[in-house]
């Protein structure tokens, strides 16, 4: 008895529904035409691609100290010479080395940043630098990493790492381990490759002194 209650019910509420269901199918989807049904995916396409290279453009963006592959700088020989003197071109492209106690800081303790002479990238912080007496600037360390690409240098007879800057490629001097500081390097770099910018905002110009 309860069944036939229950199913006689269902009946009652399938039939309502089919009712309603037949009402809304004739006023749903027949009004709204199969055209625009078609022209709103054709759109769609575009707009999901524009968000696609939003979303890619933003990524690269990453901030880090080391230069990134689109801020390699790349120039012909004949630039490189207009742009640098014949010792630093001739030490930073052309793998050069000055003399020892020749360059102009091998025995320079002035605070300040070293860049590369080639492309002005910040590469090491006085801080790093030591006397090596070896004639040459030595620091015992980069200022980040990245900043310097390390090769394998069998030139002269000799087995030993050659530094480079990461941006310009140009030719810095020699990583050697054998360094009396706590990093245990010694990056021995030629005075030519570097230019030396002193430290400003130092006691000096807000001391006031006479
Ligand atoms: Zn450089």
């Amino acid at each position: 008895m309860i069944d036939r209650s229950q199913s006689f019910f269902g009946l009652m509420l399938v039939a309502a529904m089919g009712v309603l269901g037949c009402s809304s199918e004739d006023g749903g989807p027949k009004p709204g035409p199969g055209s625009t049904a078609v022209a709103k995916p054709a759109e769609s396409p575009p707009s999901s691609a524009e968000k696609g290279s939003k979303v890619s453009s933003e990524t690269p963006g990453a901030a880090s100290d080391a230069p990134e592959q689109k801020d390699i700088i790349v120039k012909s020989e004949e630039e490189w010479k207009k742009i640098l003197t014949p010792e630093q071109f001739r030490i930073l492209r052309q793998k050069g080395t000055e003399r020892a106690f020749t360059g102009k800081y091998w025995n320079t303790k002035e605070p300040g940043m070293y860049r590369c002479a080639g492309c002005g990238l910040e590469l090491f912080s006085s801080d790093a630098k030591f006397d090596s007496g070896c004639g040459w600037p030595s620091f015992d360390k980069a200022l980040a990493e990245g900043k310097i690409t390390e090769h394998l240098d069998l030139s002269h007879g000799m087995v030993r790492t050659e530094v480079c800057c990461a941006r310009c490629g140009g030719h810095l001097g020699h990583l050697f381990d054998d360094g009396p500081t706590a990093t245990g390097m010694r990056y021995c770099i030629n005075s030519a490759s570097i230019e030396h910018a002193k430290s400003e905002a130092k006691p000096e110009s807000g001391g006031s002194k006479p």
